[in-house]
């Protein structure tokens, strides 16, 4: 074991000087010095957080190098530095401490744990909701452009139990836990999208990049599943990590990644979910000739897609989906507008594109799909304030998607029926979709339907991915 140490340019113990059991290799170690660890933004200052609340439990911690335990403590922006409320018979009430406050455990105590209240989860989705979490490592709360940006500093394993259960519950099948977690080390560890790199961290905590609510939801066979496959990830035949995606629910055929990032990705590809001869295959790619009967042809009713209800009931989902996730539903969905109501959502979500000036929403038109079905260019034809036919393309899953939801559409693959009035006019406008998510790598709910029919994690891996294996991290086997 390498003895504790502070390396002198380390982002990670910079401002950490009350901690002595940074656990991070020396500078002399053959590996990345980084490779254990990863930094996790928990707030970040697009959340416009001002002031936040933790709980610190009833086992020593140190708050600005400070002993603390078993109290609540608010830190709340007073000027450009962190203030912190705390009882007050506390030492630590109404104490400034300056731009960076690092809470950690005094002594090394991988399960101790502080609840950080009221954090957004979902940002900018249908589901966003305030949770609390439960942070293992140290936490760091400092100012970024007036608000506060809140850092869990955490092994990786640690991180990865956390993001399991989160993405999906730690009640799914053990064989389902393990597919996700090489889906998502292998995703981190491939590194190739660093969104937020200006706020000194590796990933966020949503969607955006994985879901990490903490790790107060990890169970036993969660824990299990990441130790059983510690440090394995997904080799493409070229050598590389696979960056490997994930989505929600495919809706029966997963999306190739070109049509969602606008290139392939070695290792992805798109595939019927479902058994061999499914009666699924005979789509091949959805198109616009075949969408009305994917979306809601009378074949569904024995459809054995493995994310479809056949294979995971909707009763049955809402336990094996991650807590902030609503249940069910999802694999075939449909919203009604009225004419004046996509008018007026069309309105608020293309604003400030082309200075738009909708009087009346005419028609919508996919003019390119994935092979999911999923929309890639969409036009919406409209009437301007002068009366004018006007038309306007939205590129791209999430654009359409961001445009047709109030709070994001579940996914692009959607057929469009229009009901028009006497005078032509769209009177309603249903969309008939399929899935939840982009649709690329692996199918979440359909590995957990695989799961549930006794596939083991291999047999999942490989079916989502192609001319992959499973294999130890290069990085890690070379160390
Ligand atoms: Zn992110
Ligand atoms: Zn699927």
């Amino acid at each position: 074991m390498p003895s504790p140490k502070y390396h002198a340019d380390c982002k990670i113990c910079i401002g950490m000087m009350m901690d002595t059991t940074c656990k991070q290799r020396p500078a002399d170690d053959r590996t990345d010095s980084h490779a254990t660890r990863v930094r996790i933004g928990i707030i970040l200052p697009q959340d416009r957080v001002t002031r936040a609340c933790l709980t610190i439990p009833d086992v020593p911690y140190t708050a600005d190098g400070d002993p603390v335990r078993a109290v609540t403590l608010t830190a709340r922006i007073e000027g450009t530095s962190i203030v912190l409320d705390a009882p007050r018979q506390s030492a630590k009430h109404g104490h400034s401490v300056g731009q960076l406050l690092t809470l950690s455990p005094a002594t090394p105590a991988p399960t101790a744990t502080l609840t950080l209240h009221n954090c957004i989860a979902g940002r900018g989705f249908h589901w966003s909701k305030h949770i609390d979490v439960a942070l293992p490592g140290r936490v760091e709360l400092s100012v970024k452009d007036g608000h506060l940006l809140v850092v869990n500093d955490l092994d990786i394993e640690s991180y990865l139990e956390g993001v399991i259960t989160a993405e999906m519950s730690g009640d799914a099948p053990t064989e389902f836990l393990k597919a996700q977690c090489i889906v998502a080390r292998s995703w981190m560890r491939a590194a190739t999208e660093r969104k937020h790199s200006e706020l000194g961290i590796d990933f966020c905590n949503d969607d955006c990049c994985q879901r990490y609510q903490g790790i107060g939801a990890v169970t036993e066979s969660a824990a299990g599943a990441v130790d059983q496959t510690a440090g394995r990830v997904l080799i493409h035949t070229t050598g590389g990590i696979v960056d490997a995606n994930y989505a929600k629910s495919c809706g029966g055929i997963t999306e190739a990644p070109e049509h969602v990032w606008g290139a392939p990705k070695p290792g992805q590809h798109s595939t019927v979910d479902a058994p061999r001869d499914s009666a699924i295959a005979r789509f091949g790619a959805i198109t616009e000739t075949n969408i009305a009967e994917y979306t809601t042809g009378p074949w569904l009713g024995e459809c054995d897609a493995y994310c479809s209800p056949g294979a995971v009931p909707d009763r049955d989902l809402p336990r094996y989906l991650g807590r902030v996730d609503d249940g069910g539903g999802h694999f075939r969905w449909h919203i009604r507008y009225s004419g004046g109501e996509l008018t007026d959502l069309l309105r608020r979500t293309l604003r400030g594109d082309a200075e738009l000036q909708i009087r009346h929403i005419q028609d919508l038109v996919v003019t390119h799909r994935g092979r999911s079905g999923r929309a890639i260019r969409l036009v919406v034809a409209y009437d301007d304030n002068r009366g004018r036919r006007q038309a306007t393309s939205i590129e791209g899953q999430y654009r359409i998607r961001d445009a047709l939801h109030e709070s994001f559409l579940f996914s692009s693959a959607f057929d469009v029926r229009i009901e028009r009035d006497a005078a032509g006019r769209p009177k309603t406008i249903d969309l008939f979709g399929a899935g939840w998510g982009h649709g690329a790598g692996m199918c979440q709910i359909g590995a957990l339907g695989m799961a549930l029919a006794g596939h083991d994690h291999r047999r999942i891996l490989h079916h989502y991915f192609k001319d992959v294996t499973i294999a130890s991290d290069p990085s890690l086997r070379d160390a």
